[in-house]
C-alpha cells in the first residue's frame, strides 16, 4: 500500500456521534467525580445575580463578593432597593460594575414589577429580562430550577468545538447542535465536566492532547498535526 494515501475517516453519523458524545461524558464523569458549578448560591435568585456579576470576571471573585452582599440581601426588592453607589462600590471588583450593578437592579426591579418577586423559570422570560441572555438562563435552570439545559460559557463552546460535536461559533447554535446529541438527563453534568476539563486540561491557548483521557475520542489531536496553523474563531 502506497504509504502516502491516507484512508479517509468514515464520516461521523449523528448516531455515532451521539454515541461518542455519552462516551466522552462517562470518561470525563470519572475524571471529575466531584466538580459542580464553581459559583456559590443557596437559590434561583442568587445564582442569577452571581451569573451576572461573573461576566468577564473570575468565578473565585465572584463567590468573595457575593459572600457578604448574599447575607445582606435576600429578595428582589432589597436588591433593587439599594442605593446604586453602594451596590457599584461593593461590586467594584468584579470589573464593569456600572453595568453589572444596573443590570442587577433593572432585573430584580422586573421580578418585582412582572414575576411578583419570584425568578422565572421558562426560558423565554428569562431572557426578557435586563442582562440576562440565553447562557446565563439556561445555567440558572440547569443548576437551580432543575431543568435540562445546556448553558454555552466559553469552555462548552471551546471544547464543543474541538470535540468536534459542533462546528458552529456563535454559541446558540452550539447550544442547538449539542441539545440533541445529550441526553436531558446529562445535560448539566455534561456543562459541568467540560468546564473542569477546559480549566485543568483541554486550555484555551495549550491544550495537553497527549495526557488527555480523552484524546482516543478526539479529533482535534489528528486535525492540529494534519492542518497548518490556523486561527480558530472563539466562542463570545
Ligand atoms: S484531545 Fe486535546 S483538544 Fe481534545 S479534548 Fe483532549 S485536550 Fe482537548
Amino acid at each position: 500500500m502506497n504509504p502516502t494515501v491516507t484512508k479517509p475517516r468514515r464520516k461521523e453519523t449523528p448516531e455515532d456521534k451521539k454515541r461518542r458524545a455519552l462516551k466522552i461524558i462517562e470518561i470525563l464523569d470519572r475524571t471529575y467525580p466531584t466538580t459542580i458549578l464553581a459559583l456559590n448560591f443557596t437559590t434561583p435568585l442568587e445564582l442569577l445575580i452571581a451569573l451576572i456579576l461573573a461576566a468577564q470576571c473570575t468565578d473565585e471573585r465572584v463567590n468573595q463578593v457575593t459572600a457578604t452582599l448574599f447575607k445582606k440581601n435576600r429578595t428582589p426588592q432589597d436588591w433593587a432597593g439599594l442605593p446604586r453607589s453602594t451596590l457599584e462600590a461593593e461590586i467594584r471588583s468584579t470589573g464593569f460594575f456600572r453595568n453589572k450593578a444596573k443590570a442587577v437592579q433593572e432585573c430584580c426591579q422586573e421580578l418585582v414589577n412582572r414575576f411578583g418577586g419570584k425568578v422565572p423559570d421558562k426560558l423565554e422570560e428569562l431572557i426578557s429580562l435586563p442582562g440576562v441572555g440565553r447562557k446565563t438562563a439556561n445555567i440558572l435552570r440547569g443548576n437551580a430550577l432543575g431543568q435540562p439545559a445546556i448553558g454555552v460559557d466559553t469552555h462548552v463552546g471551546r471544547l464543543a468545538q474541538r470535540l468536534e460535536l459542533s462546528c458552529e461559533t456563535n454559541p446558540d447554535k452550539i447550544e442547538a447542535d449539542l441539545n440533541p446529541l445529550v441526553p436531558d438527563e446529562h445535560k448539566v453534568r455534561f456543562c459541568h465536566l467540560l468546564q473542569a476539563h477546559g480549566r485543568t486540561i483541554c486550555l484555551a491557548r495549550k491544550p495537553d492532547c497527549p495526557g488527555c483521557p480523552i484524546n482516543h475520542l478526539c479529533p482535534y489531536p489528528a486535525q492540529a498535526k494534519l492542518a497548518p496553523p490556523r486561527k480558530r474563531k472563539r466562542v463570545r
